[in-house]
């Protein structure tokens, strides 16, 4: 690629004697200046870049979209290639990685498909690298290499590792090639990439603050000794890296390929009008489809570190992240998303950054609101976020940990789907609204001896195929569904059994993980892991226990996860004796593995636990990803799709009565279960009645609840998490003490 290169010019700065710069941005111009001309329009006029029109897409809109195309394909053939050069099931599997293309100023002009999030982040990255004056130290070159995972800088955990390239024509530099991969390993204080036990950042692991890791396309021998030396798993780390490298280049070729054909000024006009006309497109959709106003939503979380050996004292407690959303939509289609309200940020692995949080935003909104092949910066100028200084998505300072930040991002953004659903609603998109998303987890992650005798590190993926939120027409897709991807995939179980030290027993569909309603969210699923050839491995678990969302419309959040392994089985002496062995639990309250397995059961709701008990050969631990929320009034359900949820096993006979009022009973000649219309319509007739009873008027209602509050009748936790948002955001603390009338200076 070098013959298309011209060796920068240096040029004095002006007023610094001695020292020398590069000039690579525009017309002589530096990125820095480029940078702030470009804020400096879009504060004036509103439009990217001050962009008035779009001629070069008005003169030429068959070449414009042919551009778009050829640009967005070579993003996307980078993102195939490199699946194949990785041997990490993370990427061949789940394809769980991105590329990207950026103007010099780090804005994206088009990304491939994949983790959409980055779109965002490493964006943050570029732009940061631009205000750091990193053209004067350490300089930026043609064939240069960068690589970031900071999540202060721009990312949304320090496992999603970027490796960010220059392109440069004829000295200047005419954009950047990003690539994202989500590793194995980050050599935190605990393995995997969701580690859970680090608490500050000094327990992180590898963070990389954009670094200069090569040049002439080439990786310094430092730093993949220092990688080969940090790192768990160094072989699935280096061949990660040579597919983002392989990728970048690839982005690399399609550039220069379409500046030769279309000229440099041609191609400086083309990468400004499509972040402009992104923007527009956004702006387009949001005032077609939603309703102006404000939308507000509230999520929580919640970290239950009480009682662990493996943090530190101050962090050994149970807490609730709590993430109050608004969302303004303006008249002209702008979207302010406020998370005045959130907790302040802990000592535990879950804290996010404003880039992270954008970076969720990009998720959920290009699959909720803008499902275009053209997402891209434009997003960006639509949305204003506003996030509390000093609160868990936004912390005062670098100290903590953000080791997996989705744990409070994507929970505290769980409000956007019921949001952008009622806006939908409103408006009478009823085919768009989706009843909300469960976070997915739980996140099996660990290390240790593996099976291949090698001290190494896993990080299971298949919870990016949790359950969809119901619709408001159908119930939500089973097992099909990650908020972060669009392309959901569990991947092959013999594939993680080649990394993992564990086998499958089974992978089923888990009945009750969904939440009920007149349209049942998607099921998640279970696998049954039993630990294999190891006898010193470490296992933790990370799913939110407490209820995230709260459904829509009267439908029910999705099932709450648990804790579930067992220690010291006769699973070993089940195989050699070729007996049954459990390949699921099913029901929990009649558990089919306890049927077959003898051993020290722990089972509990907490679900955020660093790695406590070794795991040894024959071990089980039951891993469970959630289903999505359910939609509208359980009593509307369809009774034919209640028996055929129980035929199916995605509901427990039990509830069909007990939740949706069906009276069930069986077909003598098929075995099946029937509706009895009768029955289920008395009974439904007396939970109706029932629900009359127990009803009591708003105003008499809130007068209770007034009273608890006054009283301070909730657990400790809870009054810690108010308090929290009452000492960061005074503006919250206003109207809540107002709205139930409590003394200005209420606390719990
Ligand atoms: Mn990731």
């Amino acid at each position: 690629m070098t013959s298309f290169v011209r060796e920068p010019q240096l040029v004095e700065i002006e007023g610094v004697e001695g020292s020398r710069t590069r000039k690579i941005g525009w017309n002589g111009k530096t990125l820095k200046e480029m940078l702030k001309e470009s804020e400096e329009l879009f504060q004036k006029t509103g439009r990217y870049y001050g962009l008035e029109k779009l001629e070069y897409k008005e003169q030429n809109p068959l070449v414009y979209e042919r551009i778009f195309a050829l640009i967005r394909g070579s993003l996307v053939s980078a993102r195939e290639t490199s699946m194949n050069i990785s041997a990490s099931p993370i990427v061949q599997e789940l394809g769980e990685l991105c590329f990207t293309l950026y103007s010099p100023e780090g804005d994206t002009i088009a990304i491939s498909t994949g983790i959409i999030t980055h779109v965002r982040t490493m964006s943050d990255a570029v732009k940061w690298m631009i205000r750091n004056d990193y053209e004067e130290n350490p300089g930026i070159a043609p064939g240069d290499v960068f690589c970031n995972n900071d999540v202060f800088i721009g990312n949304c955990h320090t496992a999603d590792v970027h490796t960010i390239k220059p392109i440069f024509w004829k000295g200047e530099l005419v954009a950047w090639a990003g690539a994202c991969i989500h590793g194995l390993d980050i050599g935190a204080v605990v393995p995997g990439t969701a580690p859970v036990g680090p608490t500050t950042c000094y327990e992180e692991g590898l963070k990389v603050p954009c670094e200069k890791i090569g040049e002439n396309d080439t990786i310094y021998k430092y730093w993949e000794v220092r990688c080969e030396r940090l790192i768990r798993n160094p072989i699935y780390w280096k061949l990660d890296e040579k597919a983002r490298l392989a990728g970048c280049d690839i982005i690399r070729n399609a550039v220069h390929k379409v500046i030769k054909e279309i000229g440099i000024e041609n191609f400086k006009r083309f990468i400004r009008e499509a972040i402009e006309d992104g923007r527009l497109s956004v702006l387009e959709v949001v005032k077609r489809t939603m309703i102006p106003g404000r939308y507000r939503s509230a999520s929580f979380g919640d970290v239950t570190f009480k009682g662990s050996k493996r943090v530190p004292a101050r962090a050994a407690k149970d807490t609730v992240m709590h993430m109050p959303m608004e969302m303004t939509i303006k008249p002209d289609g702008k979207i302010i998303i406020d998370f005045d309200g959130a907790s302040k940020w802990g000592y535990h692995s879950f804290n996010a950054s404003p880039s992270a949080v954008y970076g969720g935003l990009y998720s959920i909104s290009s699959e909720i609101i803008w499902p275009s092949d053209k997402i891209n910066a434009g997003l960006s100028l639509v949305f204003e976020l506003k996030l509390p200084y000093g609160s868990i998505l936004n912390p005062e300072s670098t100290l903590p940990c953000t080791v997996f930040s989705w744990g409070s991002f994507i929970t505290g953004l769980n409000g956007l789907f019921r949001s952008y659903s009622r806006g939908y609603f409103s408006r009478g998109f009823i085919e768009e609204v989706l009843a909300g998303m469960t976070v997915c987890h739980n996140l099996m992650s660990g290390g240790g001896k593996d099976h291949l005798g090698q001290e190494s590190a896993m990080f299971n993926f298949e919870f990016a195929s949790s359950g969809l939120g119901a619709r408001a027409f159908d119930d939500g897709l089973d097992h099909a569904f990650a908020m972060f991807n669009p392309e959901a995939d569990m991947g092959d179980v013999e594939l993680w059994e080649i990394v993992e030290p564990l086998l499958y027993l089974g992978r089923r569909v888990q009945p009750n993980s969904a939440g009920p309603g007149k349209f049942r969210g998607g099921n998640g699923f279970e696998s049954v892991r039993m630990l294999w050839k190891t006898n010193n491995y470490e296992l933790m678990w990370m799913g939110i226990s407490i209820f995230t969302s709260g459904g829509l419309f009267g439908g029910y959040p999705a099932a709450g996860g648990y804790r579930r392994e067992i220690h010291n089985t006769n699973m070993m002496e089940l195989i050699k004796n070729k007996e049954p062995y459990p390949y699921r639990e099913f029901d929990p309250e009649n558990s089919e593995i306890r049927k077959y397995v003898k051993g020290d059961y722990v089972y509990e709701k907490r679900m955020i636990i660093p790695p406590e008990i070794l795991f040894n050969q024959g071990d089980l631990y039951i891993n469970s990803v959630r289903g999505g929320d359910g939609y509208g009034d359980v009593l509307e359900r369809d009774p034919e799709r209640v028996a055929k949820d129980v035929n199916e096993e995605s509901i427990l006979f039990r509830f069909a009565e007990s939740t949706y009022g069906v009276i069930l009973e069986r077909d003598e000649t098929s075995g099946k279960w029937k509706v009895n219309r009768e029955k289920t319509e008395k009974k439904r007739k007396e939970l109706r009645e029932e629900r009359g009873r127990k009803a009591i008027p708003v105003r008499e209602w809130i007068e209770k609840t007034r009273s608890r509050i006054l009283r301070k009748e909730v657990c400790q936790e809870i009054k810690e998490m108010y308090n929290d948002s009452f000492r960061l955001s005074e503006r919250w603390g206003k109207e809540f003490r107002e709205f139930w009338g409590l003394p200005e200076d209420f606390f719990f």
